[in-house]
């Protein structure tokens, strides 16, 4: 197999081929700013020749037995694992990623790829009865057909293979397009697919949104799976009613971090400077919405701001960096435009400006005093910006964790465990952890509630989602 997808081309058919128009893309290191690689610019003729072959392939493929496909997704994930190091660089430079967090996201989604290996094997409908007298009931779970799947720019990786893994798995065909930024590991992957997946089962485009746009319209799409912003989720939604398939969004969060005075609040701090600067803040789960009871505050406030005053800020190629760029310039900017239009109540405890070095890169800040309605609270910053709030009780907790319009995930801090089951009643989010913040299993779905989206990734619900019910009613007589 060889070392190296670089030209980096799209995957249709089985085949590695550029964009018809011979157009490509500029793919930039956001540490530096310089081009390190072209992509394709693809365009709507090849988005309809990638449909037409996941059309063709759909049939052979549903009708391939679970065992077979599991052996394609196994064959799939090892030939990733054993590319590790190139998916690593790949992900590192293309998306701004400090090189040592990069080999985590590498081993989630091989995972990921080999927990749906192994689901694929025990999906199964209701076993069959008799709920009419004279009927057998029993029900199939079908796949949908081809499947559109978009994904982010800031785990290009990992989220390409969270969405292929359960589509494929329950027996669908896909065309998978990365983001316009960080198309690098994705072509990878379609190149190591090329040899261990039949034709037509996984294609991959690569271009601007224009490309993902075309593969939401398309007739031969049976539904759509996104993970990116709310905007585009609506635009998603709004088109896919036309032609009323299926639509799976992932949409991002503004996680709460409850923390109450009896919490471990070292603990707490710990984890909300790992979880709020991951991915220099770049992640739908980031713990970057601190409220905390009064006697906790201050001592969570100092503990935040040592922890983010420690990061690393360097070369993503230095194993000692801790803290990367953001993905782009516009990225940069709007992290900065936020900041800046801060109300002047506000405090920032450390941080709060862009670093005087080439590339994106924004220095880990932490804010006290926003209040509710102000933007920096209602809005995604997508950045290493961390708020604090003091909040006066867990009814006032409960209040403004759940008062954004976002419902991904939450998280509890207290050693009170009635308390704790109080709180994750009452948290309007598809995952509550209780004290922690970050973690996730592939056994255990993942999706939002509200303007988070629908659909979960991840889980035996991931495979549900791509699946059809079928009753099939047998009469007796
Ligand atoms: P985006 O929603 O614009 O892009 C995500 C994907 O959707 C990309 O592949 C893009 O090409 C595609 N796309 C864009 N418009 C489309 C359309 N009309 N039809 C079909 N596909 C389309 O997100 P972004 O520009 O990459 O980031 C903007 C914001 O989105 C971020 O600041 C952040 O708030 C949020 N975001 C969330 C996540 C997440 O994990 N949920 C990931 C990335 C970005």
């Amino acid at each position: 197999m060889s070392d190296h997808a670089d030209p980096f081309l799209n995957l249709i058919d089985g085949q590695r081929v550029e964009a018809a128009s011979g157009a490509v893309r500029e793919v930039t290191d956001p540490s530096t700013g310089t081009t390190f690689a072209v992509a394709p610019d693809s365009g709507r003729g090849d988005v309809d020749r990638a449909v037409a072959a996941a059309r063709r392939a759909a049939e052979g493929w549903a009708d391939t037995t679970p065992a077979a496909r599991a052996e394609h997704l196994l064959a799939l994930a090892d030939a990733v694992a054993e590319h590790r190091s190139l998916f690593v660089s790949d992900d590192s430079r293309n998306a701004g990623k400090p090189i040592e967090s990069v080999g985590d996201e590498v081993d989630g989604g091989v995972d990921s790829l080999r927990y749906f290996a192994g689901a694929a094997r025990v999906v199964e409908g209701k076993a069959a009865g008799e709920y009419l007298t004279g009927y057998t009931s029993m029900l199939r779970r079908e796949p949908i057909g081809v499947v559109g799947q978009i994904a982010p720019w800031n785990y290009p990786l990992m989220m390409a293979l969270w969405k292929i893994g359960p589509a494929l798995a329950a027996g669908n065909t896909v065309v998978l397009k990365p983001a316009p930024l960080t198309p690098v590991s994705t072509l990878r992957l379609a190149a190591l697919a090329a040899e261990v997946l039949p034709p037509g089962v996984l294609n991959a485009v690569a271009g601007g949104d224009e490309v993902g746009a075309a593969v939401v319209g398309h007739p031969g799409v049976d539904m759509v799976s996104l993970t990116g912003s709310v905007a585009t989720g609506k635009a998603i939604a709004r088109t896919a009613a036309d032609s009323l398939k299926r639509v799976h969004l992932e949409l991002g969060g503004k996680a709460p971090v409850v923390v109450f005075d009896d919490a471990d609040v070292t603990a707490a701090a710990g984890a909300i400077a790992a979880g709020g600067f991951w991915n220099a803040g770049q992640d739908c789960t980031a713990a970057t919405r601190v409220l905390a009871t009064p006697k906790a505050y201050d001592e969570l406030v100092a503990a935040v701001a040592a922890a983010a005053g420690k990061l690393v800020v360097g070369d993503t190629s230095d194993p000692a960096t801790t803290l990367g760029p953001l993905i782009s310039g516009a990225q940069r900017d709007r992290v900065a435009a936020l900041v800046d239009g801060r109300s002047p109540r506000t405090e920032v405890v450390t941080g709060g400006a862009a670093v005087d070095r080439a590339g994106y890169y924004f220095q880990p800040t932490v804010i006290t005093g926003a209040e509710q309605g102000d933007d920096l609270i209602q809005q995604e910053i997508f950045g290493p910006v961390v708020t604090v709030q003091r909040v006066a009780d867990e009814e006032a907790a409960v209040r403004a964790a759940n008062g954004t319009p976002y419902g991904l995930v939450a998280s509890v801090w207290t050693r009170d465990v009635a308390r704790a089951m109080r709180m994750s009643k009452a948290l309007q989010f598809g995952t509550v952890w209780v004290n922690d913040h970050f973690p996730v299993t592939p056994e255990m779905p993942f999706g939002g509630y509200k303007q988070s989206g629908y659909g979960k990734d991840l889980s035996s619900y991931a495979l549900e989602e791509y699946t059809n019910v079928k009753h099939v009613m047998v009469s007796l007589r």
